[in-house]
C-alpha cells in the first residue's frame, strides 16, 4: 500500500497526478480484464448448464427405453404362459423391433433353457464361446431379481466376437409368476452400444458423443463419432439400474471460447476500447485543464508577490464599508492581522475614537456614493498601539467584471516620514533666516558705526562750540538755542539710524499681513541708504499709482527687499563704474508665461549697472553658499527664492540694459 501513502502524503503535485492516473490505468485494465474472462466464464458454464441438461436426459431416456422393455417381455410373458413354441415367434417379433436386445430365453425355476431366440440383426452372440461363461451374472442377477420381485440387471461383460471385435453386454433378468408362484425367468441380453444407439434421443447423439463408462472413467460402450474440438466439455451423469450402476457420459467437442467467444464478451470488449478511449480524451482534456490552471496560479502568485511586496497599504470595503480585503502592508501599517481586519466594519479598529464620528460622518457621505477626491486626502489613523500616524489616502469604486460597483478600493501611503522630513526642512530653512539675518545685522553694524560717527561728532562739536559760548561769558541766547536744536537734532538722526536697525531685527513675527508696497520700500530705505551713501550709489524708487496692497510676510520681504538692493550695490562697487545707479521699482506684473500671473500680482524689480552675471555664476546663482564676495555667504539668493516662492510668487533675473543686472520677483495682491 506504499503507492497510497505517496498518493496521499507530501508528494510533487505532477508525480501525484502521475500516480493516480497510474492507478486508474491499471484498476480499469483489472477490471475489464475480469470483465472479459467472467464472459468467458459465463459462457462455459452456459455450456456445462446444457450439456448437464443433455446427459440427465440421456439417462432418463435410457432408463425409461429399459422400462418398457421390462413391460413388452411381461407381456410376452403373460401371453405366451407355458406355450414356448409360441412364445419363440412372439419373442422373435419383438427382437425384431428392439435392436438393443441381443438374445432372449426363458428359464425355468432352476434356470434351465426352456427357449432362446436370438435378434435377427446380427451372429447370434453366444454362438462362438456359449453361455456358461456368463451364467454366473445371471445367476447373480436372477437371484437378486427374485429377491426384489422385479427386473434386475447383472455387471456388464465382455463377449468377443467372431469378427475379431467383441461386444459389451449386461443381462437383465425378470421374473415370471404364474397364479402368483414363480414360473421361471427371461433373461434379456442387451448390448450397451445398442442401448445408447436406440434408447438415447437422436438429437442428443447426433452432435455429441455418448459413451458407458464404469466408476473408475474406463469405457465400456460408445456411440457417436469422435471428434476433437479445442475443448471438450464433459458431462457424467450416474444410470442407477437395480442390481447395476453405469456412468453415462456425453463428451460435446464444442471448441472453447476463444478471445471473442461470443457476443457478449464482443459487447463488453467493445465497450472497453470504448473506455479506454474515452479516458484518452479525458486524460488530455484534464491535461489542457491543467495547463490553463497552471498559467492561472502563476498568474496569481505574480499578482500576490505584486500586492505583497507593495509598500503601499490596500483595503478593499464592500458596499455596506465592511473590509474584504487588506495587503500585508496596510496590516503591518496598522498592527492588526489581516484575519483581524477581516469582516470588520464601522468604527474600525485603526480609527482613533476621538476622531470616530468625524470618520463616520466622512464614510457615510462615501457609501452614500460621492466619489472622492482623485488625488486623495490625508486622515489620522491609530495603530494597535494607540499611537497615531498621518496617512495619505485615495479611494476609488471598486468595478467588477460586469462593470457593477461591488465597493470601494483605497490606497494608504503613511506620510510620517515625509513629515518629519517637512518639519525638518521647515527648522533648517527658519535656522537658516536667522543666520542670514544675524549676518546682515552683523554687518550693518559696521555701517551703523560709520553713520553714527558723523550725528555723534556734529553733536560733539555743537557740545564743544555751547560749551566755549559758556566759557567766554553769557552767551546770546540765540546762538545757544540754535546749538541746542543742532544737537538735539543730531541726535534724532543717530537715534533713528539706531531705530531702522533695531526694527529690522526685533521683528520676528511670521503672520502674513496686507501691506502697500510704499510701506515695505519706506522700511528698507534707511538700511538702504546707508549703504548707499557709503558706496557714492544713487537709489531711485519707482511706484507705479494706485498700486492694491500685498499680502506677505513683511519681515521676509524686507529681507528680500534688502538683500537685492545690497547684492546689486555691491555688484556696483567697482571701479570703473560711473554713475552708479539703484533702481527699485513696483509695478502690477504683466501676465506672462513666466509667471502665469495675471493682475492679481504685483512685480518688484531692483536693477543696477553693474557688470552684470556671467552664464557660468548664473548656473549656480540660487546654490546655497555660493558667493564670489571675499566676505560673502552666499545664502543671500538661495533664501530669497524660497521666501518669494513661499509667497506662491516667482524670482528671476535679467540683463539690464545697457548693462548690469535686474532681479525681478512677484507678491500675491491682498
Ligand atoms: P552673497 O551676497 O553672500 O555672496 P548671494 O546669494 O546674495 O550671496 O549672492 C550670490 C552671488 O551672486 C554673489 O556672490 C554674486 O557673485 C552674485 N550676484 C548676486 N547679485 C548680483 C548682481 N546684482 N550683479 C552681479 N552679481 C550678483
Amino acid at each position: 500500500m506504499g503507492w497510497v501513502a505517496s498518493i496521499t502524503g507530501p508528494v510533487n503535485p505532477s508525480t501525484r497526478r502521475w500516480l493516480l492516473w497510474g492507478a486508474l490505468v491499471v484498476l480499469i485494465a483489472g477490471l475489464l480484464t475480469i470483465l472479459v474472462w467472467l464472459a468467458g466464464r459465463y459462457e462455459t458454464s452456459q455450456w456445462q448448464d446444457r450439456l448437464d441438461r443433455d446427459a440427465v436426459d440421456a439417462v432418463s431416456d435410457v432408463r425409461t427405453g429399459l422400462t418398457r422393455n421390462v413391460q413388452a417381455l411381461q407381456a410376452l410373458q403373460a401371453i405366451n404362459l407355458l406355450k414356448p413354441d409360441v412364445w419363440v415367434s412372439d419373442a422373435a417379433g419383438l427382437l425384431c423391433a428392439h435392436r438393443e436386445v441381443l438374445h432372449l430365453e426363458w428359464r425355468d425355476k432352476s434356470l434351465a433353457v426352456l427357449a432362446a431366440v436370438d435378434s435377427p440383426f446380427r451372429t447370434p452372440v453366444f454362438d462362438r464361446f456359449g453361455r456358461s461363461g456368463s451364467l454366473p451374472d445371471v445367476q447373480l442377477a436372477c437371484a437378486n431379481a427374485r429377491r426384489i420381485s422385479g427386473a434386475s440387471y447383472s455387471t456388464s461383460y465382455f463377449l468377443p466376437q467372431s469378427d475379431g471385435l467383441g461386444l459389451e453386454v449386461m443381462d437383465m433378468c425378470l421374473p415370471v409368476s404364474a397364479a402368483g408362484n414363480l414360473a421361471g425367468y427371461v433373461i434379456a441380453t442387451y448390448s450397451l452400444q445398442e442401448i445408447l444407439a436406440e434408447l438415447v434421443g437422436r438429437q442428443l447423439s447426433r452432435s455429441q458423443d455418448v459413451s458407458f463408462t464404469e466408476a473408475d472413467g474406463a469405457r465400456l460402450a460408445f456411440h457417436g463419432v469422435a471428434r476433437r474440438g479445442s475443448r471438450v466439455f464433459t458431462s457424467r451423469q450416474l444410470l442407477d439400474l437395480p442390481g447395476f450402476t453405469l456412468v453415462l457420459r456425453i463428451d460435446s467437442w464444442r471448441g472453447a471460447p476463444d478471445f471473442f467467444p461470443n457476443l457478449l464478451t464482443a459487447i463488453v470488449t467493445a465497450m472497453t476500447l470504448a473506455l479506454v478511449g474515452v479516458l484518452v480524451l479525458l486524460a488530455r482534456d484534464t491535461r489542457r485543464r491543467l495547463r490553463a490552471e497552471d498559467g492561472l496560479a502563476d498568474a496569481l502568485a505574480f499578482r500576490k508577490a505584486m500586492e505583497d511586496s507593495l509598500v503601499t497599504g490596500l483595503r478593499a470595503r464592500d458596499l455596506q464599508g465592511r473590509i474584504t480585503y487588506v495587503n500585508p502592508a496596510f496590516a503591518q501599517m496598522v498592527g492588526f492581522t489581516a484575519q483581524e481586519l477581516q469582516g470588520t466594519g464601522t468604527p474600525a479598529p485603526y480609527w482613533p475614537p476621538e476622531l470616530a464620528d468625524e470618520y463616520q460622518q466622512r464614510q457615510a457621505i462615501r457609501l452614500a456614493g460621492n466619489a472622492p477626491p482623485r488625488d486623495g486626502f490625508e486622515s489620522v489613523f491609530m495603530h494597535k498601539d494607540g499611537s497615531r500616524f498621518p496617512v495619505l489616502i485615495i479611494e476609488a469604486p471598486l468595478i467588477n467584471a460586469v462593470g457593477k460597483q461591488t465597493g470601494w478600493m483605497s490606497a494608504f501611503l503613511d506620510i510620517r516620514e515625509q513629515r518629519r522630513v517637512e518639519e525638518l526642512s521647515r527648522a533648517s530653512q527658519d535656522r537658516l533666516q536667522a543666520t542670514a539675518r544675524l549676518a546682515t545685522v552683523g554687518e550693518m553694524a559696521s555701517l551703523l558705526s560709520h553713520e553714527l560717527n558723523q550725528p555723534l561728532a556734529a553733536i560733539s562739536s555743537y557740545a564743544t562750540g555751547s560749551m566755549n559760548l559758556l566759557q567766554d561769558g553769557p552767551p546770546a541766547k540765540a546762538d545757544l538755542e540754535l546749538a541746542m536744536r543742532r544737537i538735539a537734532e543730531q541726535a534724532e538722526r543717530a537715534g533713528k539710524v539706531i531705530k531702522s536697525v533695531h526694527d529690522f531685527v526685533r521683528r520676528r513675527d511670521q503672520a502674513r499681513e496686507a501691506l502697500s508696497p510704499q510701506a515695505l520700500l519706506d522700511a528698507i530705505m534707511p538700511l538702504v541708504n546707508l549703504q548707499a551713501r557709503k558706496l557714492f550709489v544713487r537709489v531711485v524708487t519707482w511706484l507705479e499709482d494706485d498700486l492694491p496692497q500685498v499680502t506677505c510676510d513683511r519681515t521676509m520681504v524686507e529681507q528680500v527687499l534688502l538683500n537685492l538692493a545690497r547684492n546689486a550695490m555691491q555688484a556696483m562697487d567697482q571701479p570703473g563704474i560711473r554713475d552708479k545707479t539703484l533702481v527699485i521699482q513696483v509695478k502690477r506684473a504683466a501676465s506672462s508665461e513666466r509667471t502665469s500671473h495675471t493682475s492679481g500680482w504685483l512685480e518688484f524689480s531692483v536693477a543696477d549697472v553693474g557688470p552684470g552675471i556671467s552664464a557660468e555664476v548664473a548656473n549656480k546663482l540660487f546654490t546655497p553658499f555660493f558667493t564670489t564676495k571675499l566676505e560673502g555667504m552666499g545664502l543671500g539668493l538661495s533664501l530669497c527664492r524660497t521666501v518669494v516662492e513661499q509667497h506662491g510668487g516667482f524670482l528671476g533675473f535679467e540683463a539690464n540694459y545697457p548693462q548690469g543686472t535686474v532681479f525681478r520677483f512677484t507678491l500675491p495682491v491682498a
